[in-house]
């Protein structure tokens, strides 16, 4: 069976940096089993496998624009320590900021006094990412899966 919409994909993945440097990885876990089609994994991942099957497996280099999009520097952000959940934050923790277009998750990258600089971008955007994908299986997807958006069972949701 060929990887498509609506199938239900089982794939073991690594994802590098330019650098070499192993970001993620299904190695020693579960594989990854997603609905294709849906948006559930970075359109350039999900172009790259269509029309893939079992025992199949492909490289793929990303742009940022394939993957998780260009940084944007707007989404870095000086922002008042007192408005920040605890108001104790460090360098590298996260918090749920408020921001013009609705609440995100941001990044401490650094604190000055009495203002933090949060950074709201993904932790992956502007990156040109390298995936490494084996395919492990390939379903049709079941009418619940389709309803849901997502797939049931080992590797997915509930
Ligand atoms: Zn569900």
């Amino acid at each position: 069976m060929q990887i498509a919409s609506n199938k239900a994909v089982t794939i073991h993945y690594t994802l590098k940096d330019d650098e070499g440097n192993v970001l993620d990885s299904s190695d020693g876990r579960e594989p990854l089993t997603y609905l294709h089609g849906g948006g559930n994994i970075v359109p350039g991942l999900e172009a790259a496998l269509e029309g893939k099957g079992e025992g199949d497996a492909i490289q793929a280099t990303l742009t940022p624009d394939q993957a998780y999009g260009q940084r944007d520097e707007a989404n870095v952000r000086n922002i008042p320590v007192r408005k920040l959940q605890d108001g104790k934050p460090k360098v590298g923790m996260r918090y749920r900021v408020q921001t013009p277009d609705g609440y995100e998750v941001a990044l401490v990258t650094a604190v000055r006094g009495d203002y933090a600089t949060v950074d709201g971008n993904h932790p992956l955007a502007g990156k040109t990412l390298h995936f490494d994908v084996k395919v492990v299986g390939v379903r049709e997807a079941t009418a619940e899966e389709l309803e849901h958006g997502h797939v049931h069972g080992p590797g997915g949701h509930h």
